[in-house]
């Protein structure tokens, strides 16, 4: 039987992380935690349901690790410089950010798929906005085959929910073929993983044919007003898997 390439070790740029803050407190509360509920009410303050610009409240967002950390920096699947991703920039402004993404990926790290996936099912029983869809990752990336398979077990239990799980990803050098229910966006030409390329261009003309422009980007360039905007959530070009490639204006 043929085998797959299967990296199984987290590959981390930049030095060890000896320390971070606020883990003490949610070592505590993990200890705490008994029940599906307990771990919903944990899961939740993790979680962020839209960002306040492009991502609807109807989308949540959790983070596998912080852009310092992303196995994807400094190297030529990230399409820009490692000091220059915006999200790395904010963590170095703000050391609570930094911290928060790194007790993220400790939580993803203790989760199983199944606790973690009946903890935002019983989230969602309680929003009273319809969740639509979780977004994986605003910083850092998928690091190895096991946070594929764990996304991919989560998926297919939040598929019950209509809650699609999508995410944007440079890690093109893994293998993505288990991921049946995620809808991956790749971020590079690296490898055709995914259901499309997600890509940024230097100006509209510069849009391949067979590609949409985003349209909350389409929007903002003719001068919509920000909170008039579609957001994702409502807009489900990078969300579903049967849309096609998708570009963004630089
Ligand atoms: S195309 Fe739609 S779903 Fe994708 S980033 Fe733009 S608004 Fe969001």
């Amino acid at each position: 039987m043929a085998t797959s390439p299967a990296v199984v070790v987290p590959e981390r740029v930049g030095p060890p992380v000896p320390a971070i803050d606020g883990i003490d407190g949610l070592q505590q509360r993990m200890r705490e935690c008994e029940t599906t509920e307990d771990w919903s009410f944990l899961l939740n303050d993790y979680l962020q349901w839209g960002n306040n610009t492009k991502v609807g409240k109807h989308v949540a967002i959790f983070n596998l690790g912080a852009a310092h950390d992303c196995p994807n920096r400094f190297t030529d699947r990230c399409q820009v410089d490692g000091d220059e991703c915006y999200a790395v920039v904010d963590e170095r402004r703000y050391d609570y950010v930094l911290a928060y993404m790194r007790r993220q990926e400790y939580l993803w790290d203790c989760l199983d798929a199944q606790t973690f996936a009946d903890a935002f099912e019983a989230i969602c029983a309680r929003k009273r906005v319809e969740p639509r869809a979780l977004k994986i990752s605003q910083a850092g990336d998928v690091r190895h085959s096991a946070d594929i398979r764990k996304l991919e077990r989560i998926a297919q239990r939040l598929a019950d929910l209509d809650v699609q799980v999508f995410t944007y990803t440079a890690s093109t050098h893994l293998d993505w073929s288990g991921a049946e229910h995620v809808t991956v966006n790749r971020s590079n030409e690296h490898h055709e993983i995914g259901a499309r390329r997600y890509l940024a261009v230097e100006s509209e003309v510069a849009i391949p044919e067979d590609a949409v422009r985003c349209v909350f980007d389409e929007e903002r360039a003719a001068g919509v007003p920000s909170d008039e905007r579609t957001q994702c959530g409502e807009c489900r070009l990078c969300i579903d898997a049967d849309a096609p490639d998708v570009a963004v204006v630089k």
